[in-house]
Parts: C-alpha cells; structure tokens; sequence
C-alpha cells in the first residue's frame, strides 16, 4: 500500500517544538506497530545548515551518509527507528540548486521554469521518494506560517492533498494558546488567525496541536474548534512537559495516534509506550545526581550542542541518575594563573565537545590537564579528543608549543594537522571528512570494554587528524591509540590506560545516542564519573570527621 503522509506546520510564533511534535507522532505510530519516515523541509537558501553558524542555527546534525542536516533530523532518530539521510532534509538552498542544474542540462526543453510548477514538483518527488517502504512519511515544514519563503512548501502539500485526498493525508497545525497574567485568561485569538493564515493558501488543518502551559477546558477547545472549523476532539492539549521524552505520553494522553490512524483510515494494533514509560518514571525518579562540565567556545547557546545534551540524559538515565550539567566557557579559564582550578572543581566529569576555531583552545588544555591530573573522567569528542592529544604532547611529552596546524600553522609540533585528503581544498561547505566511517578497536583497551566488540561504524564531522609522526612519543609516553580506521590510516581513539578513565574519539557518538539505546560511550563515562564524585564525596566526609577529631581542637577547648 502507498504511504500516508502527515504534514506538520506551525504557527504564531517559532520555537513551538514542531520537530519534538513530528517525532513524538512517529514515536506514537511506531508503538502501534506501523512503519515511519520524517523528513524535514527547511525554507532558507542555504544550501545546508553545514556552513552556518551554530548561533545561527544550533546544532549540525550529520546523517550516516554524511548529509549536515537540522537538529530536528537528531529528534526524529531519537523518537523512532527511521534511517534518516540527505534525503530527509531540504532546503529552498538545494531545491533550486537541483533545478538549476536541469534547467543547465537543458532538461525543462526550453519552457520557463517556474515556482509552480517546477518548484513545488521538486518538493513533492522529494517527499514521495522518503515515502517509500514505509505505512506513514511525516513531513515537517520549518518555519511559520505567512512566512514568503514557506510558501513553495504550503503549496507543495496543499496539492499532496489534492492529489492523493483526505484518506491519505493530514495536516496537523502546531499553534500557541497563551495564558495572559493581566486576564487571568487562555487566548485562542493568536491560533484563530493562524489558521485563518493556512486557509488563505488552501490548508485546512485536520488537527491543531496547542502549546500552551496548562489544559484546555472543554470551553476553550470548543471555542477553538468552532472558530478554526474542526473537531473538539481535534483541538490537542501540548502542554509543556519537564521532559521532552514525556511529549510522546502527553499526545498519547490525548489521543493523537487515534486520531490521526482514524483521520487517515488506518487499522493498527494498541499502542505500546512501556519502554518510553520506563523512561520518563526514569526522569522523575533518579536516585542521585552526576555533575558534568562541558567546556566548550558555543557554550552560551545550548542549541548548538543538541544531541550531546540528549546522549549525556540517556547515559545518566541508564544508571537512574539525574543530570546536573554546567556550560563552562573556555576562554574563561584563561585566567593567567591558578584560580581557573576553582572553576573546575566539584565537577564529577569534565567533557570537551567538538567545535572549530581557535577561541578557547587554551582554555580547554587548561581543563584537560586539570582531569588529567586530578583523575577525572574526561571525555573528548572530536575536537575533545584533539586537544588532549595537544595537551599530552605538551605537558607529559614536553612539546611545548604542540597544537593543530588549525589553530596554529606556525607550530613546531603538528600533533593535529589538515586530513591528509583535504590538502589544497579550500572550499567550505561540505568539504569534510563526513558521515559514517568504520572504526577498529584494540582489544583489551578501554574502549573495547565499553564497546563490548572491535568492529564499530560511528559518524565524522571534521577536517584535521592525529598526525601519525606523533605517534611514537605519545605512546611512547603512556598515550594509547584504542581506535583507528580498519585501514590504519585515521586515528579515531586515544586513551590513558593510568587514568581512571580519559577517552577521546575523533567521531560524534552524541549522534547516534537513543534515550531507549543509550550509547556505550555515554553510558560509561556517566557511571565513571558517577563513581568518582561518590568516591571524592567520601574521602571529603572522611577528612570533615578527622578534622572534628584533631587533637589540637580539642586543646584550643
Ligand atoms: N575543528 C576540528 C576539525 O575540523 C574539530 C571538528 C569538530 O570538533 N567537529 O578537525
């Protein structure tokens, strides 16, 4: 049977949790046993999210077919078990960039290429080619409605609907119903001109998904649905939840899946949440907290590290902890002296995410040193497992002024340096070492227990290596290479067997993290830094209680 689709737009304001809505529906359909795919279209002109920076447009989230795609494709592989690639997220950038090069190629036969037709059919053969294989394609438009440059994608799914009728297709409109303080009053008005906003281009939503802080009486839903021409039952409470991992309950709660299966004419077994209950019951019932610091250059824009926020939840949540997590900002270690040491202690891990640019590098050596000697658990994550290479190669090897050749191209020591692939590319967009790459693991390292096998495939973002003229010094000093391309070639894992547990890898676990699959990696780092806090807590309640008993306490009686 062809697929279903749903579409998801939003109105009023931005940053309503369209995407969370559009993988938590993928997440309800999945447990009633159907076969999902998501894909995202974006409408500005870029031709991918890859160049655009991360306070622009938070976290570049990469595919394993190395496709840089938003962060909204990290909450839909989250969510539900779709195998998402370049095809699942488009830009106005890439559509017209496609249809450009046929109309180079001569393809169109002379005729004026237009918006419609030849716009929007790119658009819907894009949406039809993620909609194969699978019962339901959920396809979620970014931006807000009224926006000009949406409007090729409105009018795209304005004639899906024409095409394939109401049976298989739904619209689902994610809108706003604010609570006024000065009222004392919900206020449907914002969402009644929003979809007044949808009709005018030809869209009626099916169902209106309400964000708002508390429920919808049964006055205010029937208010809405009078005035936006659907059904009560179609007008969803989208409260706001403590825990995103809860969104799936709440539109359970209120029937969504049965709706939209009702809506679509589709017959599908009882729903079964158990494992994402387990998660949430998981969420509000830790037995005790994990400290972490990330100290990173994007540090004052969570967005900009989405999917490594979500990866350390799902490794604090397998081992029922609450995570306690601290933004650090690197430059702000540079303090000249030792006072950095107080920004950094009472931390139970310290993590370095991945990140481009020379701004704070310093500050991050400062703080691997600091885990490094005072038997911290650290984590590296690509430009993470960098720096620890620089910063052992300086402190312990005694390369003084070792770093990457990015940073520092006069350097004496080029512990990092260009991937030897890219020399002479200057190009920026896409120009990377991209997507899923396979990884061998020494046995008997630390990384090989945390993995549990030697043969591991993990997704790249990056465009400098370990330089292997290094190699021999720092092994020679105690560093240890646990992971390297099956070819020998790149260097993926570092490791210090002397430490209670220092890992860097040159990939991004963060992305293929799941809050029902937690990945090793987090899952490890979280209980070693668990371990360490508890231990640190107890040698201090150790010293507090000697300190009470000390002879000369007494004395000064
Ligand atoms: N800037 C480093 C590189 O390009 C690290 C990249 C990253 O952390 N994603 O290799």
């Amino acid at each position: 049977m062809p697929a279903k689709y749903i579409f998801v737009t939003g109105g009023v304001v931005s940053s309503l949790g369209k995407g969370l809505a559009a993988a938590s529906i993928g997440c309800l359909l999945e447990s009633r046993g159907l076969k999902v795919n998501l894909m995202k279209f974006d409408p500005y002109l870029n031709v991918d999210p890859g160049t655009m920076s991360p306070f622009q447009h938070g976290e570049v989230f990469v595919t394993d077919d190395g496709a840089e795609t938003d962060l909204d494709l990290g909450h839909y592989e989250r969510y539900t078990h779709a195998r998402l690639s370049r095809d699942n997220n488009w830009t106005t950038g890439r559509i017209y960039e496609q249809i450009i090069a046929k109309e180079r190629r001569g393809d169109y036969l002379g005729k004026t290429v237009q918006v419609i037709p030849h716009v929007t059919n790119e658009i819907k053969a894009a949406m039809k080619k993620v909609a194969q294989e699978v019962d339901v394609a959920i396809v979620e438009i970014g931006g807000t409605v009224g926006d000009i440059e949406s409007l090729p994608f409105m009018e795209a799914i304005r004639q899906m609907r024409q095409e394939l009728g109401r049976e298989n297709t739904l619209f689902v409109h994610v809108t706003l119903v604010p609570f006024i303080a000065a009222a004392q009053e919900l206020k449907t008005k914002p969402t009644q001109h929003s979809v007044k906003e949808l009709l005018s281009i030809g869209i009626q939503p099916d169902i209106l998904l309400c964000r708002t802080d508390r429920f919808l009486a049964k006055d205010i839903k029937s208010k809405i649905a009078l005035f936006c021409n659907l059904e009560e039952e179609a007008v969803i409470t989208a409260k706001d939840v403590a825990s995103i991992y809860e969104v799936p309950l709440v539109f359970a709660n209120e029937g969504v899946d049965t709706l939209a299966l009702k809506y679509l004419h589709i017959e599908a077994k009882e729903r079964d949440l158990s494992r994402w209950e387990d998660i949430v019951h998981r969420v509000y019932n830790p037995k005790d907290t994990v400290m972490i610091g990330i100290v990173g250059k994007y540090v004052e824009y969570e967005d900009s590290y989405k999917s490594l926020k979500e990866a350390l939840v799902h490794g604090a949540l397998a081992h029922n902890l609450k995570l306690q997590l601290n933004w650090i900002e690197a430059e702000g270690l540079e303090t000249g002296d030792k006072s950095y040491e107080a920004q950094l202690e009472g931390y139970d891990g310290i993590l370095v995410p991945g990140g481009f640019g020379k701004r704070g590098i310093e500050g991050m050596l400062m703080a691997i040193r600091y885990a490094r000697e005072h038997n911290v658990p650290y984590f590296g994550i690509c430009l993470g497992m960098q720096t620890a290479c620089i910063e052992f190669a300086r402190n312990v090897v005694g390369l003084e002024k070792a770093n990457s050749s990015e940073f520092d191209p006069a350097t004496p020591h080029r512990v990092i340096y260009k991937l030897r692939e890219l020399r002479g590319v200057e190009e920026l967009g896409g120009t990377m070492r991209l997507g899923a790459w396979p990884c061998k693991i020494e046995p008997g390292t630390l990384a090989h227990r945390v993995y549990g096998k030697v043969e591991i495939s993990e997704r790249h973002r990056h465009r400098y290596e370990f330089n292997r003229e290094y190699e021999e010094p720092l092994t020679a000093a105690g560093l240890r290479i646990s992971g390297s391309t099956p070819d020998g070639t790149y260097v993926e894992m570092v490791e210090l067997p002397d430490h209670p547990h220092f890992i860097g890898c040159q990939f991004h676990p963060e992305f293929k993290s799941k809050p029902l699959e937690p990945h090793p990696l987090f899952k490890s780092f979280i209980g070693a830094a668990y371990e360490h806090g508890q231990k640190r807590r107890a040698e201090k309640e150790t010293a507090e209680v000697e300190m009470f008993h000390r002879p000369e306490k007494v004395g000064q009686r």
